[in-house]
């Protein structure tokens, strides 16, 4: 385009909205499975008292169980239920009618996390195998722009995402199981990081990693390394349930509610992310509800399981707190949604159908 054409047309219309965001930084944070009942409700009593479940009702009750669910939530996530409800948004509170969604039929982990990251539901996509996804994702999108180029990087507990963003293809790192990081000019914390996954407990299984070794990992990255594009993924909400242990389960969902309260501490503390970064939190499916034991699985069959939750909080998010319109927000829309937040657009390079972005103002 004529370049005093290009300034006419962005003075007639002013600078695009994308063009005005705020959000230079991105950071994606999942929680495995974590249901939206206990996001919104909090802890489920009748899953406190069922003795299969939870091992110590007395313990779990005094910390978890209050009169309402909004007590019962504030006390299971209070960061969620301060600072993001303060300043930002949360979606999927089917309780008021608002519903977030997969919109893949197979409600589990690869489809979702897929659907997530490159923006609709591919039929073909449909196991948890090792497989290289065939599809762009939309961190691998962003790592091709001007200015992001080796600046985006994820870390998982689960070591099925090297195939689900296809780090082969998509040239971004991706840290996950007990794969040791190994860069350039690695700090110590990062060495005993890589030291400390292969000494701890592997709960669920041998090369699953604890999230909090995922989350240290990430954080320490972020301060040594200053990534414009995080991503972490979390585990042990899912392997919780699946294991039977509510228990566990609620402090997980708890624990993993303090890591996020210390990122979001950290990122507003240090300059180069302090109000210029955008932090998003959500779930790859749900799971069922059907008390008391319901609640274990998730798949095709389970009633429920592709309901979802959301949460939002960053510069060019506007206060919608607990958001309470009767609408339907899809794990499809969100890739081109974290790619507008950047001043992105995601559908012109993915090379395949992408959902519209959600409109956060
Ligand atoms: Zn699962």
């Amino acid at each position: 385009m004529h370049r005093i054409l290009l300034i006419a047309l962005l003075l007639a219309y002013g600078f695009s909205a994308t063009a005005q965001n705020k959000t230079k930084n991105l950071v994606i944070v999942t929680l495995d499975g974590l249901r939206w009942q206990e996001v919104f409700r909090g802890a489920d009593s009748v899953m406190v008292n069922t003795t299969e479940y939870n091992s110590d009702k007395e313990g779990i009750t005094r910390r978890f169980v209050a009169s309402s669910p909004q007590k019962r939530r504030e006390l299971l996530m209070p960061f969620l239920w301060s600072s993001v409800v303060q300043k930002g948004q949360i979606y999927g509170s089917r309780d008021i009618g608002n519903r977030a969604e997969v919109s893949n039929p197979y409600k589990f982990s690869y489809p979702g996390y897929s659907e997530l990251f490159t923006g609709f539901a591919d039929p073909r996509v449909n196991s948890n195998d090792k497989v290289p996804n065939p599809n762009i994702n939309v961190l691998e999108y962003i790592n091709k722009q001007k200015g992001f180029e080796g600046k985006v990087i994820a870390f998982t507990s689960w070591d099925v995402f090297p195939s689900i963003l296809n780090d082969k293809r998509s040239g971004i790192i991706v840290n996950s199981g007990l794969m040791d990081l190994k860069i350039d000019g690695i700090s110590d914390r990062l060495k005993l990081l890589n030291e400390l996954q292969h000494q701890s407990p592997g709960f669920v299984s041998e090369d699953m990693r604890l999230d909090a070794i995922t989350y240290q990992f990430g954080k320490q990255y972020m301060i040594d390394f200053k990534p414009r594009v995080v991503y972490l993924g979390f585990d042990e909400t899912d392997d919780m349930a699946h294991a039977g242990n509510y228990k566990f389960y609620l402090q997980q969902a708890y624990k993993t509610d303090a890591m996020l309260a210390d990122l979001w501490n950290y990122i507003q503390s240090e300059p180069f992310y302090k109000d210029k970064t955008t932090l998003i939190i959500t779930s790859d499916h749900g799971r069922g509800d059907l008390p008391p034991d319901g609640w274990r699985g998730h798949g095709e069959k389970v009633l429920g399981a592709e309901q979802v939750w959301f949460a939002v909080i960053g510069p060019d998010t506007p206060v919608k707190g607990e958001v309470k319109t009767s609408s339907t927000v899809y794990h499809k829309q969100w890739a081109q949604t974290f790619s507008e937040l950047l001043g992105l657009d995601f559908k012109s390079g993915a090379g395949h159908q992408v959902g519209e972005a959600v409109n956060l103002k």
